[in-house]
């Protein structure tokens, strides 16, 4: 036996190798690749994928799950080990559930309707899009049957993202929400005093924006020598192997913000990945437990720290050294514009109060597709609908209402709730936090931000995706998914804000 988990450990770490190589070339590809070079770096990337595929399903994987993915053995395995073959036995089961050919068809299928996806939102025609989208749809449904399911196809998807989150616990957390967010939002609309906005219109050399980004991300205490922030269209976070985790971020030179949250948001993403215990190398465990859990923790330094007022506190001087037109501009008027709430009809730029509406319309799309219950024709109606009814607005067009997602073109359902459940988990997190770091409003005031980021390594970085995510929640704040804390957390903060 022990051979045999040791074979299995340097299997998965060669596998880990093969994705490092991988991830620099996707990273390359979505930074510095030059235009020419795009056609032939994708087939260098269908070959490393395909690699990466034969290692997970071959036979010797399978040797290897069957040997140790058994609970007599797998009882007696440490902690490590015992999460390395749960992991992995997942992933080898999952992948081998589809059969090769219908997999090369979805590849096929996604990478037209990704074509025709695009065609269709710069022209704003849901038809362009819908019939690549029913078929996408149809395979969704044949995935979640080759996983299996006992109460919800949905819960099939889910797995990929969230495991063991279900649509049926996703639907009484946000029947919960909803109620309360709902009403929430028209009494800001409707009593609030909005704050101003004019002193962040104007020009914000780029240059000056891009020292402001790195001067936070040095704050939060992102490691320049295990990473490196450069610049790209849609910013992403990538971990390439041990010791090199990197962010990237965009610049706008009308717009002071968008920049520095985005690179606040990968950020705190980069933190979990810098911040995973060293024995996680090439163990398949350096990930994070969930998408959730990833996204809990670049919401918790986007939101809960950079819109905070201690942040501010000692933040806001970079900004009005940097950029001194903002020299007559109160901190109080700042930190009340970096908290603009408006209900709006494009999902990346929703403020925190809004952000969860535009997920709960998603979902809720998403399941009654998966179970037949609507088809893909009734989207743009269905669509519009609830964001009247969630968020009082209507979509003039389809651009800037179904169309404006990419992830149903590349098949990718079942993780919007990962979003919403990342800013539910960030409240619950950060509410644990603040219990158990004296004076943690203090210390960010004075722009000492390590004993947090020290906090979240202890208690969570650290062990990558050893814990399931439920777990890894429970045993850092001592209960399940609670949407009660992020409903506490707005309703206190945006009152205040919005003098009600
Ligand atoms: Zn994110």
């Amino acid at each position: 036996m022990g051979d045999q988990l040791d074979q299995f450990k340097e299997y998965v770490r060669e596998m880990g190798k093969l994705h490092a190589a991988t991830a620099l070339l996707h990273w390359d590809q979505r930074t510095y690749i030059p235009k020419g070079g795009h056609e032939g770096r994708a087939e260098v990337l269908g070959k490393l994928s395909r690699m990466s595929f034969e290692l997970l399903v071959s036979p010797q994987m399978a040797g290897f799950i069957e040997g140790l993915d058994r609970p007599e053995v797998k009882d007696g395995l440490g902690g490590q080990d015992r999460a390395m073959v749960r992991v992995l036995g997942k992933e080898h089961r999952r992948r081998k559930a589809i059969p090769p050919d219908l997999y090369e068809q979805f590849v096929i299928t996604t990478s037209k309707a990704q074509t025709a996806w695009e065609e269709a939102r710069a022209k704003s025609d849901f038809e362009l899009f819908r019939p690549h989208l029913e078929k996408i749809v149809e395979f969704a449904r044949q995935f979640a049957e080759a996983y299996g399911w006992k109460e919800n196809p949905y819960d099939a998807l889910l797995e990929d993202y969230e495991p063991g989150m279900t649509a049926r616990e996703l639907a009484e957390i946000i029947g919960e929400l909803r109620q309360e967010l709902v009403p929430f939002v028209q009494r800001l609309m409707e009593e609030g005093k909005q704050p101003a906005m004019d002193f962040l219109r104007g020009e914000f050399p780029t240059e000056k924006q891009e020292e402001l980004t790195l001067r936070a991300l040095r704050a939060i205490g992102y490691d320049f020598e295990a990473g490196r922030q450069d610049t790209t269209a849609h910013p992403f976070t990538i971990t390439i192997g041990p010791g090199d985790v990197r962010v990237t971020t965009r610049f706008h030179s009308h717009d002071l913000l968008s920049a520095l949250f985005s690179s606040i948001h990968e950020g705190g993403h980069a933190l979990y990945d810098q911040g995973m215990a060293s024995e996680l190398r090439w163990t398949g465990l350096d990930d994070g437990a969930s998408m959730g859990i990833h996204e809990s923790q670049s919401r918790l330094w986007e939101n809960l720290v950079g819109r905070s007022r201690p942040f501010w506190e000692f933040f806001y001087p970079s900004v009005q050294e940097l950029f001194p037109q903002l020299e007559e501009v109160r901190l109080e008027e700042f930190y009340r514009a970096v908290n603009l709430v408006e209900p709006s009809l494009i999902r990346v730029e929703a403020d925190e109060v809004t952000y969860n509406l535009h997920i709960m319309l998603r979902f809720e799309l998403e399941v009654g597709l998966l179970n037949k219950r609507i088809e893909v024709k009734e989207l743009p109606d269905l669509w519009n609908g609830a964001m009247e009814e969630y968020l009082g607005v209507v979509p003039p067009d389809d651009k800037s209402g179904v169309l404006q997602d990419v992830h149903w073109s590349a098949g990718y359902f079942g993780y919007f709730p990962s979003y919403m459940l990342g800013n539910l988990y960030a409240a619950q997190i950060f509410n644990t936090a603040r219990k158990e770091i004296p004076d943690l409003e203090g210390k960010i005031a004075q722009g000492n931000l390590s004993p947090l980021r020290e906090w979240q390594r202890e208690r969570i970085h650290r062990f990558g995706r050893i814990y399931e995510p439920k777990d890894l929640l429970k045993k850092i704040t001592g209960e399940g998914p609670n949407p009660g804390h992020f409903m506490d957390y707005i309703t206190e903060k945006f009152e205040e804000i919005y003098q009600l």
